[in-house]
């Protein structure tokens, strides 16, 4: 990184939001002096005075991330000392799987690090970050011992941003599969494969209160990915479980953990669309004490907002009627865009359609190590709601 850093002036209009808020976009710079893509950038408010540092790229319309408010040089120094904040902010957390670095929250714009076990797993969302991937892995191996690393880049991001995405082992091959425990149920992972970076760590904690919730009866896990929730409800002594789950990668990854938890006669997922299986169940008239819906995120952009919340009204509206008397309901968004009181107020009309009272037994957000940043709203994007027939 050069050391008289390039320097981009923001409009005045978004000088105040700067101040706590990272992210810059093409609309809010007033002018940028020559600044490779990727290179460090000093932004400064209209008067010419210190905001802050970043990461500059001149091809996404979020051209800028912040990532000191303090006058410091950003350099791979630095970076390897915000990993290791972030890594000892997680330390004694006595979880075999969890994330280590997250993005904004963790002052790492674009860099997610997630540990399975004895592996890591990297994934960059910005080209700034994908360039120091190297410097990052040093960091994180100088931190944590020589681990095995795996990528596992978003290829849409990489293509907005403008870099070849990384995926597989980096240096050295890790182990295929890697079982780690989460309060006592084991999940399996092929760390840089399936959906995230192996697991959706941002439900863990959520798993094992709902699967506690669900008492000794019979559950249905929608959008099931590989069956955590159902896993953690048999765990807890649910009699049945059914998952429901599309994609034949996770349903391969259910039935393994199943097997991997002793729960596989008890257990059984349907390869089927969610939505046309509500739609069936609800004729059929089957009944569950716990449902549990946990959709990918409906709404990707402002503009898909309506349909998001029909979509959203429409399966709990379903899943509601599908409780047995005293049934439970654990249900969430994970839309940037839809946000809890928009959300609550959806979950509100399904039961009112469904002609249902239902009690908020618990107020659900995303797992501690996601933390959330008061004045970067996005950073709080999981949002659940455990229900209760009365
Ligand atoms: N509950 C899971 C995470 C679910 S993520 C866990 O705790 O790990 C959402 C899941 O829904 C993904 O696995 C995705 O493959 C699945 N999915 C998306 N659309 C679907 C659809 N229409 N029908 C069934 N499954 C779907």
């Amino acid at each position: 990184m050069s050391k008289k850093s390039p320097v981009l002036r923001l409009k005045k209009s978004h000088e105040q939001r700067a101040r706590t808020h990272p992210w810059i976009f093409k609309g809010d710079v007033a002018d940028v002096s020559d600044v490779a893509p990727g290179d460090v950038v000093t932004v400064i408010d209209a008067s010419r005075r210190f905001v802050g540092r970043g990461l500059f790229n001149p091809r996404p319309a979020l051209c800028c991330r912040i990532f000191t408010w303090e006058d410091e040089p950003l350099d791979d120094a630095w970076l390897a000392r915000r990993i290791e904040a972030a890594v000892h902010a997680r330390e004694g957390s006595g979880r075999e799987a969890e994330r280590l670095v997250w993005s904004e929250a963790d002052g790492v714009p674009g860099l997610v690090v997630d540990r399975y076990g004895p592996a890591l797993v990297v994934q960059c969302l910005t080209l700034g970050v994908a360039r120091r991937r190297s410097t990052i892995v040093a960091a994180l191996r100088r931190r944590l011992g020589d681990l095995p690393v795996a990528a596992t880049d978003d290829s849409a991001m990489a293509a907005l941003e403008g870099f070849e995405p990384a995926s597989g082992w980096l240096d050295r091959p890790g182990p295929d599969e890697i079982v780690v425990k989460e309060a006592g149920v084991r999940l399996a992972v092929r760390p840089g494969a399936g959906h995230k970076t192996g697991l959706y760590l941002d439900q863990a904690e959520n798993r094992a209160r709902v699967g506690a919730a669900g008492g000794r009866g019979q559950v249905l896990d929608v959008f099931a990915y590989a069956g955590g929730f159902a896993c953690h409800a048999l765990a807890a002594g649910a009699t049945r479980a059914v998952c429901v789950e599309s994609s034949a990668e996770a349903v391969a990854a259910a039935r393994r953990n199943f097997e991997l938890n002793g729960v596989a006669a008890r257990a059984e997922v349907r390869a089927v669309n969610a939505f046309d299986e509500l739609r069936r169940l609800d004729r059929e008239r089957a009944r569950f004490d716990l449902v549990v819906l946990d959709p990918p995120p409906f709404a990707r952009g402002r503009t898909a907002l309506d349909a998001a919340l029909r979509g959203y009204k429409e399966i709990n509206l379903r899943a509601m009627r599908l409780l047995a008397p005293g049934g439970r309901l654990a249900t969430f968004s994970c839309s940037h865009h839809v946000d809890e009181a928009t959300f609550e107020a959806t979950c509100r009309e399904a039961a009112a359609d469904a002609g249902l009272r239902l009690r908020i037994i618990e107020r659900q957000s995303q797992a501690a190590d996601h933390p959330v940043l008061l004045t970067v709203p996005e950073t709080r994007y999981l949002k659940g709601l455990l229900l209760e027939a009365v």
